[in-house]
């Protein structure tokens, strides 16, 4: 399908589990200046693949969230991480799952993608690819890790979470979506939420660019990014696709938040916990950071 116009649009999330009366002064600084980043090189034509690759990255590696350096460990006490990329023109994607010990699982998400036939490798096998393909462990888990804004030592025995994502519409109309998390907080070794799903954690299609955030569990249940881009494709409004689908997880129980991007270069950010921190960027609009509304 043709683009429109030449446009551009971008949003970031730092996860919907941002607790209302905590400070995120930090998180909105370090979104808002790397929505800057990714406008620059949208504005100059770089992909959304590779922009939302580069986004997720460097909020994995800033410690600043619960994705990468500030994830926590499992009940069984170590770290298990999530990550999920995906090319919206040609619907690739790549995924892996409960990985230990690597710093940046969405670049190794995205060598799943366009090195090997499959769309998810996990546990194991995702250890044994990354390892084969090159990617930086970690070495010294004790000094790397460290706890993410506004998470105290109490969230790490309740199901907090927070999770980061990016979605970008690039100048030639491609869309693309990618997700990162150490999960929720407390996790059953082994557990894998809906953040390297591609379908309830991250979707890009021709239409719209999806990255969840929020409970896991409660997104899988109510279907979460695809079930929005099906709503969409049958004629359904971006605002209220959303909205039905985080209206389904507050029905079953859960909360979270969605950044959503339209071929046409609509944003929207929604959310149903007490807060997400987000930036959006556009050609049209300025660049806009918050965590409540
Ligand atoms: N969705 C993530 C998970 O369940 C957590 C989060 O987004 O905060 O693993």
């Amino acid at each position: 399908m043709k683009q429109l116009t030449k446009k551009y649009a971008l949003a970031l999330h730092g996860g919907a589990g941002a607790v209302a009366g905590r400070d995120y002064t930090t998180t909105e600084k370090h979104l808002g200046d790397l929505a800057r980043d990714c406008e620059q090189q949208l504005a100059k034509g770089t992909k959304a693949l590779d922009v939302v690759e580069f986004a997720v990255t460097e909020l994995e590696s800033c410690g600043l969230y619960v994705a990468g350096r500030g994830s926590a460990p499992n009940s069984a006490g170590y770290i298990e991480l999530d990550a999920s990329i995906m090319h919206g023109p040609s619907r690739a994607a790549g995924a892996v799952a409960i990985l230990p010990g690597f710093k940046n699982p969405v670049g190794i998400a995205r060598a799943v993608m366009e090195r090997t036939p499959h769309v998810m490798l996990a546990g194991a096998g995702a250890k044994a690819f990354a390892r084969d393909q090159e990617f930086q462990e970690v070495e010294d888990a004790g000094n790397y890790y460290v706890l993410p804004v506004g998470v105290t030592p109490d969230d790490l025995s309740s199901a907090a979470h927070g999770t980061v994502g990016a979605v970008a519409l690039d100048l030639s109309g491609s869309l693309a979506a990618a997700t990162s998390t150490g999960g929720t907080f407390g996790k059953l070794e082994g557990r894998v939420g809906d953040t390297p799903l591609i379908g309830p954690g991250t979707w890009a299609d021709d239409q719209v660019a999806i990255s969840c955030t929020g409970t896991g569990e409660h997104i899988i249940r109510s279907g979460g990014a695809v079930a929005i881009a099906c709503a969409i494709k049958s004629g359904v409004p971006l605002d209220d696709a959303v909205k039905q689908v985080l209206d389904e997880i507050k029905r079953l129980g859960g909360d979270a938040g969605v950044i959503a991007v339209s071929r046409r270069g609509d944003i929207v950010t929604p959310y149903n916990s007490e807060g997400m921190k987000r930036a959006t960027a556009a050609s049209d609009q300025p660049i806009e950071t918050k965590t409540f509304e």
